[in-house]
């Protein structure tokens, strides 16, 4: 049973870090893994994949997050008439496997409030216009698409940086913008490995990654250790982020205890930059994104 436990944990470790973000950055240290999931969440994180018994890496909270996407408010899409409760599992007016068809393009992909998860994809090929390499560091030395962003985010990324800096906190870019196509060469290298089913379960679809609307950007500590890891939890740099990502405009986009939610891990180094007002009110109100933008916000904490 420990044993089990033990390997299934593992097992759910190494497949969470290429969870939402879809690709494991080569940062040194990064080859040795972390205590599993343990710390970062307490619930085994991935209990929900390895409840399932058999490798159901990254858990399957797609489903219940399903249909509950937006739809409404900032980032309305083709056609959404059902904004379901966030926590409850997709019954609603969609069809009955809902968790996996019921798939919205979004119809602004440019708005800096766009929901983009399981559900909502971007239309093919989306590609924002006004790319650009904010001046941080990186972990890496080589040039990339994974230094760009959006001009808007990009600026208030310098400023969360430097703020970090006057604080003594070191960050650094380890991931950012990522094209359609290389999460499609990602997705298709999961598929022949573990099949599309269980590849859909730890990796983004093409055209449903955060990463494409180049508004997300994975950080670290200027050490790179733990990037894009669970042991990035817990570490000063993730506090600090934690308490101050939203004066900049920036969310948490896959907190703890919200898996069922968005459809992912708890990931504190995703930031995803919303805008400072919707950014602080998520923080607020302890919401996600997904949450925010169906202005239903039944959190009483
Ligand atoms: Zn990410």
């Amino acid at each position: 049973m420990r044993i089990r436990f033990q390997a299934a944990a593992l097992a759910a470790c190494c497949l969470l870090v290429i969870s939402a973000c879809g690709e494991k950055p080569a940062a040194p240290g990064d080859t040795a893994a972390p205590p599993p999931v343990s710390s970062s969440d307490g619930t085994n994180s991935t209990g929900s994949g390895t409840g399932t018994g058999s490798g159901t890496p990254g858990g399957e909270p797609a489903k219940p997050a399903g249909p509950t996407g937006g739809g409404s408010g900032t980032t309305p899409t083709t056609t959404v008439p059902a904004p379901g409760g966030a926590s409850k599992p997709g019954s609603g007016t969609t069809k009955p496997d809902a968790g996996k068809t019921a798939v919205q393009v979004v119809a602004k992909p440019n708005d800096v409030a766009v929901l983009v998860n399981k559900t909502y994809k971007l239309p093919d090929n989306y590609k924002p216009d006004d790319l650009v390499e904010p001046d941080i560091p990186f972990i890496f030395k080589e040039k990339s698409d994974k230094r760009l962003m959006r001009k808007e985010a990009a600026g208030a990324l310098e400023k969360l940086v430097a703020a970090a800096e006057k604080d003594g906190i070191s960050l650094a870019g380890v991931s950012g913008y990522r094209s359609q196509a290389t999460q499609k060469t990602l997705f298709d290298n999961y598929v022949k490995k573990d099949g599309e089913e269980a590849a859909r379960k730890y990796s983004a679809v093409p055209g449903h990654s955060e990463h494409q609307t180049g508004l997300a950007m994975d950080i670290s500590g200027s050490d790179g250790k733990c990037a894009a890891s669970d042991c990035f939890a817990g570490t000063k740099e993730a506090k600090w982020l934690a308490d101050h990502a939203a004066e900049h405009g920036f969310i948490i986009r896959y907190p703890k205890g919200k898996e069922d939610v968005t459809g992912y891990q708890y990931e504190p180094w995703h930031l995803r930059y919303v805008g400072t007002k919707a950014a602080k009110e998520i923080a607020e109100k302890g919401v996600t994104l997904e949450e925010y933008t169906q202005n239903a916000v039944p959190v009483s904490k």
